[in-house]
């Protein structure tokens, strides 16, 4: 039902392949070791951030601190909201989950001034079509999961994203789903938690990560941050 009422309905432009990379929560290593690769490239991600989860050590790692905002922005990259409380986004009554997107904007902003979020990423189930609607008169552009491409007609309210670590870190998949963006158009939004030696069952190695990189880089798509993407296609408020 969620899938199916409070859509923003937005066409992909077919002739213009883009990949995006995101974080979410962010565990630290995201930055420290999956930004640095892509910031050897010249290239920048998107990074969602639940600032109740800072500095704590999660499911997903230790996560980002205070010093590592201004190091985020330093290197270009862009932060994301994923709710103050990382609400699980089906299980929590809207009205909550909207005052917990609030209370993340009212976080950063005590950290880093003007800065505000321009896009969202839905913490651990579906959204409620509710949350959908009141998100979407908030941020350009909202992101989930389903491992596929966004092509033809998507929702802006609930934008596609595959995740690295739902692949069993076969690169096999990651360069047939590359292919296909370059070959027949779409955007392609990368999500994964941390990077690390030994990572979580929510992330994936930095020789994976960078395998994943050169991909994107070879392919001659264009890549981007969430809110920069958006801008290129011209969808962003
Ligand atoms: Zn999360």
């Amino acid at each position: 039902m969620a899938k199916w009422f409070a859509k923003r309905p937005w066409t992909v432009p077919a002739d213009r392949p883009v990949i995006s990379f995101t974080f979410d929560d962010f565990p630290r290593s995201a930055l420290t070791q999956g930004g640095a690769m892509l910031e050897q490239h010249g290239l920048a991600a998107t990074y969602y951030s639940s600032f109740g989860l800072m500095g704590r050590t999660i499911e997903t790692g230790l996560i980002f601190n205070q010093n590592d905002i201004p190091r985020l922005f330093r290197g270009g990259h862009e932060l994301g909201c994923h709710t103050y409380d990382h609400c699980p986004a089906w299980e929590t009554p809207p009205a909550d989950y909207l005052a917990s997107v609030h209370r993340n904007a009212a976080a950063l902003a005590a950290l880093a001034g003007e800065r505000g979020f321009e896009t969202h990423s839905y913490p651990i189930s579906y959204p409620r079509p509710a949350t959908k609607r009141g998100l979407g008169r908030i941020f350009s552009g909202c992101r989930f999961g389903g491992q596929v491409r966004n092509t033809g007609i998507v929702d802006l309210n609930c934008l596609a994203s595959f995740f690295l670590e739902q692949c069993g870190e076969n690169i096999g998949s990651v360069e047939r789903i590359i292919g296909e963006t370059v070959d027949s158009g779409g955007w392609l939004i990368f999500s994964t938690h941390d990077v690390e030696q030994a990572p979580t069952r929510y992330g994936c190695t930095p020789v994976f990560f960078e395998r994943v990189v050169a991909c994107a880089v070879r392919s001659g798509a264009a890549i981007l941050p969430v809110s920069q993407a958006l801008t290129a296609f011209g969808t962003s408020r």
